[in-house]
């Protein structure tokens, strides 16, 4: 270990640009043996790891880099899949440069970071590979029940969770794929479909049942899915997308991120989607304006460019220090030959039945507002004019209303939208109903979903066992 001062940082390296864009094949290929255990040897086994605190897992970093250093894989992968349900999702998509890897102490010396991420992937793949990853093995079914509402990364951890100690559990989803945005939101070039299938997958060979297709609100209601089960956790993300109202908003091709990115993510599936097949989805040949700076603005851009379009242009109200999506996606972006139009934001939508373009006011950044970040502020008659034959709007995401979808008046709300928690447990306003993942935080991460399914788990467990005692006494 401590080989840094020795060893220079690498990271697998990035597919041929003109290559990439061909396809929608992930952009990092693998690191091979050999270069995982020189890059894990770089680790200078802090006493106290910044990158294991700043993991919001609190993965056991130092420890499972030490042993792939020493070509103890197996211990390896079993350490790394001890603290995390999915290692090799997170390994791919977490935003490292803000957590573990921003953290490392010899990035902060200068020497740059051990490549934490790319070394979590390569564990797994190679779990993956030489058959050690397992279906559960229950050591004692029990007889309680749990209903799961939503097959996202949340959902599927506290399944996970409390399968492990024999509960019986069932997750309904509305799609027809289990996953939740690791399927249908997160494209291919970042995160292939078959390692999440692979991971659904054995989570049913582990006796946990899936129902898809089956829409809470409309299927069932809370209370049927009560009766049915001994407790229920709702996991069902944000969807609401948030909108902009300008002038020419009703005109058409003009999307929101969701419905671009699950078209594509299905057709890649290998699904017939009409709307793709008929070019209303599809990219090729238009010239895209995406309005957002965020992460799925990043995924749309990038899928567009995919998609042969004739040019890709991103409107971002601050400037590239500001934006808030990962440093990393936003140069593979501009390298895949995207266009950042920094400063701007939407003024009207122009068109006669569909669009063809949009007026952008140029902006200037004002005084740091209550969050911190620098206001942006309009500059007046500054706008201008920009050819689109489709918009997409990236502008984040606010929670359904689940009360009311829900057919439950109880479960109580918080001024977001999301579920109010007991910050503790995560029990709702409703006793034996919980919640967790993105419809308790807000649009958040992969890692923070998981982090709450386990945490979670504990608390329904709890729950569980309190309910047992009394009717014991
Ligand atoms: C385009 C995009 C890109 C992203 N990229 C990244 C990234 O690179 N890295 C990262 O860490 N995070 C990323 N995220 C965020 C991340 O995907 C989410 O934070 C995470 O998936 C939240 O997990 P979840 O389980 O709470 O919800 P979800 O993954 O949203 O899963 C919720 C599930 O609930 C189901 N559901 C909803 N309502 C109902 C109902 N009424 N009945 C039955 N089922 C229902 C849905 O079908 C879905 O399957 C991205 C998000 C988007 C949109
Ligand atoms: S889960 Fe994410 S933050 Fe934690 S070690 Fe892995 S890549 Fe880093």
């Amino acid at each position: 270990m401590l080989k840094f001062v020795n060893i220079g940082q690498q990271n697998p390296p990035k597919r041929e640009i003109d290559q990439r864009k061909e396809d929608f094949n992930e952009i990092y290929r693998e690191f091979i043996n050999e270069k995982a255990k020189e890059q894990s040897s770089r680790c200078s086994q802090c006493g106290v790891p910044f990158c294991q605190v700043h993991c919001p897992l609190s993965n056991n970093i130092p420890d499972w880099l030490k042993l792939t250093a020493e070509g103890r894989l197996e211990e390896a992968y079993h350490l790394a899949q001890s603290t995390n349900n999915m290692p090799e999702v997170c390994g791919r998509i977490c935003p490292q440069d803000r957590l573990c890897e921003g953290n490392c102490v010899i990035e902060q010396s200068g020497h740059g970071t051990v490549t934490i991420g790319s070394i979590e992937k390569f564990i797994t793949e190679n779990a993956w590979n030489n058959g050690w990853v397992k279906p559960l093995e229950i050591k004692e079914e029990k007889k309680e029940s749990i209903g799961i509402i939503g097959a996202g990364p949340a959902g599927l951890s506290c399944a996970e969770e409390l399968r492990k100690e024999g509960f019986q559990i069932t997750i309904y989803d509305r799609y027809d794929r289990a996953g939740g945005l690791l399927i249908y939101g997160i494209p291919n070039f970042k995160l292939e479909k078959f390692v999440v299938q692979r991971r659904t997958d054995i989570l049913n060979k582990s006796g946990i049942k899936f129902i898809q297709n089956f829409e809470v609100g409309k299927d069932s209601s809370l209370k049927q899915l009560r009766e049915k089960h001994d407790a229920i956790l709702i996991s069902t993300g944000v969807y609401k997308a948030r909108e902009v109202e300008l002038p020419g908003n009703n005109l058409k091709n003009i999307f929101s991120a969701m419905k671009f990115l699950t078209a594509s993510n299905k057709k890649g599936l290998g699904d017939k989607v009409e709307l793709f097949e008929n070019g209303t989805l599809n990219a090729e040949g238009k010239n895209i304006v995406v309005i957002g700076g965020g992460d799925t603005a990043m995924d749309c851009v990038r899928t567009a460019v995919r998609q042969n379009a004739k040019s890709v242009k991103c409107l971002y109200r601050r400037d590239k220090e500001n934006m808030p999506g990962s440093a990393r996606e936003v140069a593979n972006a501009e390298e895949e030959g995207v266009e950042f139009v920094w400063l701007t934001s939407p003024k009207r939508f122009i068109g006669t039945n569909s669009i063809e373009s949009i007026d952008v006011n140029k902006i200037k950044l004002g005084e740091p507002d209550d969050t911190g970040r620098r206001k942006p502020v309009i500059l007046e008659d500054s706008f201008f004019n920009i050819k689109a034959d489709m918009i997409i709007k990236a502008l984040g995401f606010d929670p359904e209303d689940i009360p009311t979808l829900f057919g439950e008046k109880k479960l109580k709300v918080t001024r977001w939208g999301t579920l109010k928690t007991n910050f503790d447990t995560l029990e709702t306003s409703i006793p034996g109903v919980f919640a967790a993942g993105d419809i308790v935080r807000g649009a958040s991460l992969v890692v923070w979903a998981i982090k709450d399914g386990r945490d979670v788990a504990k608390s329904i467990m709890n729950y569980l066992n309190s309910i047992k005692k009394k009717k014991v006494a």
